[in-house]
């Protein structure tokens, strides 16, 4: 009996929320209104002062806008290091080099420490410069070379040239230090509470070419974070590890992480498995043994997952589930999964949405083709988050604009995007509940203001953007 009442009010409770979420309630009236209303920057400057609730899916390396990569790599002369760049192909090698692999030789701009550098021959010397001895034809053509920025550059060249480049540069994890400050200070600009990045700690470089070992790479990001120029940026940040998957030993790597991540719980929180796809070698059930077996002896590990960033309908998010993930990244071929999409409706699992990453690695070929809104109006749990940023040139702003422009969000669904982005993040539990109940203050008294005020309320907000939104949407703002 007792269980039939708790069933029923259960009942109850479902159909008064349904209903609510049914109504046509939604669609707070002045925010309609200021939509109907605003000019692109006006509503640019609105999502950009407007308070963000967390960044899930952020690879720090991808992260790195062109000129911060130029401007930490210049300044680690501080500490040691010099980094050449390759301008010219002297033929050095002989017939029949490999380009498959992550060292290929015919490509440009590809970044190397003085220690590598010691190591080539005259021939190879020749082909390469100091960075800061480019001429300024050169140096925008570095700063071009590690972002998506010609009509013809899409998927190929983001997974098989960027990280080839930065090479030796993203190793160095001074560096990698300051481009998550630069990270923190800009989404700080945009009102950004919380950011999870992916970015391990192994396979570093000193400026003699050795490698740090990771617990001293984890002190110096926990160091950087915690310092006051950071901790003013008002952005909680947390780590996960990655495997790239395809590797032919992705599983000891995996055992790897499972064990670097339990040693340092406080800084990572979660792990990942990134790489292309459409590499079948890295299909999600070749780790349900591993992952298994780890369960055997790591208590509460989180797992995001990659997983239908695909063009083929497949199961691959229906198996990373079961592989125990309780956050899909991208999840753009869930929708040709129903069963999976069902089991996901109103459920504990989180779709991270990259919709600029999605467009220009050609995912979807224009945007009235990405299940974004499908999954969004659905019920199925979302957040937007920015991947590689840097790489995009753009910024989490731009993914609000453009969830805004191309789906028409209500206020209601801009607010529980920035829910759901806490509400799944793995940070600990007190952490988590702060920065919810921050959120919540500051977005309800920004709505409050904003409907006092309209746009004299942020007068005083001058947004940044890059070349995401100038190109796409003729939206050209200053770069900072
Ligand atoms: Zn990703």
């Amino acid at each position: 009996m007792r269980i039939n009442t708790f069933t029923l009010r259960r009942c109850v409770a479902a159909l008064g929320l349904l209903a609510a979420s049914l109504t046509g309630q939604a669609a707070e009236p002045w925010f309609e209104k200021f939509k109907a209303e605003a000019s692109p920057q006006q509503l640019y400057q609105f999502l950009y002062a407007m308070p963000k609730g967390g960044d899930l899916h952020h690879h720090l390396t991808g992260a790195g806008l062109a000129e911060w990569w130029w401007d930490e790599a210049i300044a680690q002369q501080r500490n040691g290091y010099t980094y050449y760049t390759k301008v010219r192909i002297n033929n050095c090698a002989a017939y029949g080099t490999n380009e498959y692999s992550f060292a290929p030789y015919l490509i440009l701009f590809r970044n190397i420490q003085g220690s590598t550098y010691a190591g080539l021959s005259d021939c190879e010397k020749g082909e390469y410069k100091r960075l800061q001895d480019l001429d300024s034809t050169e140096r925008q053509a570095w700063l071009d070379s590690i972002r998506l920025d010609k009509p013809y550059e899409g998927r190929n060249e983001f997974f098989g040239r960027h990280w080839e480049r930065l090479n030796d540069i993203a190793r160095n994890p001074h560096i990698v230090a300051e481009i998550l400050y630069r990270n923190m200070q800009a989404f700080g600009h945009e009102n950004l509470l919380y950011l999870e990045t992916q970015e391990g700690a192994d396979h570093t470089l000193k400026a003699d070419g050795s490698e740090y070992s990771e617990d001293e790479v984890v002190a110096m990001y926990s160091r950087r974070i915690a310092a006051p120029d950071a901790k003013a940026t008002g952005v909680t940040v947390r780590f996960q590890s990655s495997i790239l998957r395809f590797l032919p030993n992705a599983e000891d790597d995996l055992r790897h992480l499972y064990a670097f991540t339990d040693a340092h719980r406080e800084l990572y929180v979660g792990v990942n498995m990134v790489g292309r796809e459409d590499d079948d070698k890295g299909h999600p059930l070749r780790f349900l043994p591993t992952l298994r077996e780890l369960r055997l002896r790591y208590p509460d590990i989180a797992l995001s997952i990659h997983a239908g960033e695909v063009d083929e309908p497949n199961t691959h998010i229906r198996d990373t589930l079961l592989l125990g993930a309780t956050r899909i990244g991208h999840g753009v071929n869930l929708i040709s999964d129903p069963d999976t999409m069902l089991r996901m409706q109103h459920g504990p699992y989180l779709v991270e949405i990259n919709l600029i990453s999605n467009l220009l690695l050609e995912y979807v070929r224009d945007y009235r083709q990405h299940p974004f809104p499908e999954y969004l109006r659905t019920g199925i749990p979302v957040a937007l988050s920015t991947d590689d940023r840097g790489m995009w040139d753009s910024n989490m702003t731009d993914e609000f604009f453009v969830a805004v422009r191309e789906f028409n969000l209500s206020w209601e669904e801009i607010v529980q995007l920035g829910r759901n982005s806490l509400i799944h993040s793995f940070v600990q539990a007190p952490v988590k509940q702060r920065l919810l109940a921050e959120y919540d203050a500051r977005i309800a008294r920004y709505a409050a203001q904003f409907q006092k005020q309209g746009m004299a309320a942020i007068k005083d907000v001058q947004p940044v953007s890059y070349s995401f939104t100038c190109k796409r949407y003729q939206l050209c703002l200053p770069r900072q």
